[in-house]
């Protein structure tokens, strides 16, 4: 992305934000809140559109802007905070729901069934495909979200703040399956506040505050007591 900007009324969320992002890699996306980091993940999905100025280039093609179907066909999948799940489907049904829409009945379930099964085994994840997603704990309901961006062929997963509500254990879970897609060579998008978290699965780490980037470093360059200190704004210098 180059020279994204957006502006809603008297709010700058982002300023002339430059972004790159490396096929396979997982880059984490660090700020406050109200830094912009949902904005930004909003225009690479379509969501919203960036001001005049913006180019995003995908694979060597460029674009102004991307519609939501522009960017699902380019392989973005957000795993958004809320999940977007349908509390009474089976997990098959959820992860399959953009699948064989044209098909109806029992032959569209054992289709759906083999697309979630699928995307499961693709990334080694054991559901059960008739469970009703309202029985599952959060983060099994999240594992079915991200099944579902897989059977949606993502060649580029964003998760805004997936750990938000995970127990220490689940958030290792998920630290897991994040280094899986990256050996599927699936790039993910990784936001998050935890700075543990982020030097532990992230190759490189870009810092926005006030819509405006920092910096993209090297996580091995990175220490959690340096991001803390970018991401608030404070100076290394004593008072
Ligand atoms: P973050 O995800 O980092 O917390 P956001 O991208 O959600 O930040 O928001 C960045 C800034 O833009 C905030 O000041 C927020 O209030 C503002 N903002 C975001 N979306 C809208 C909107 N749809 N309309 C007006 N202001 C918005
Ligand atoms: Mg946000």
């Amino acid at each position: 992305m180059r020279g994204v900007s957006k502006r809603f009324g008297g709010v700058q969320a982002l300023s002339n934000l430059d972004f790159d992002l490396a096929r396979g890699e997982i880059h984490c996306l660090v700020g406050g809140n109200g830094s912009g980091k949902s904005t930004m993940i909003k225009i690479i999905s379509g969501v919203q559109d960036p001001d005049p100025g913006a180019r995003i280039t995908v694979e060597s093609r460029e674009h102004a802007r991307l519609t939501p179907v522009e960017s699902s066909a380019l392989g973005v999948q957000v795993i958004y905070q809320d999940l977007s799940l349908f509390p009474n489907l089976t997990v098959a049904e959820n992860i399959a729901i953009a699948q064989h829409r044209g098909l109806t009945g029992l032959v569209r379930r054992k289709k759906m069934r083999a697309v979630a099964e699928a995307a499961m085994r693709r990334i080694g994840v054991a559901l059960d495909l008739d469970e009703r997603v309202s029985h599952l704990s959060i983060a099994n309901r999240q594992l079915v979200a991200i099944c579902r961006a897989i059977a949606a062929d993502a060649k580029l997963v964003i998760m805004d703040e997936p750990t938000a509500s995970l127990t220490r254990h689940e958030v290792d879970a998920l630290l897991a399956l994040t280094l899986e897609l990256k050996r599927r060579d699936i790039s993910v998008l990784f936001v998050s506040h935890r700075f543990d978290e982020v030097l532990e699965i992230a190759e490189r780490v870009t810092v926005i505050r006030d819509g405006v980037k920092l910096g993209t470093y090297d996580a091995k360059d990175m220490t959690e007591q340096r991001l803390a200190v970018l991401m608030s704004g404070r100076s290394f210098t004593y008072e």
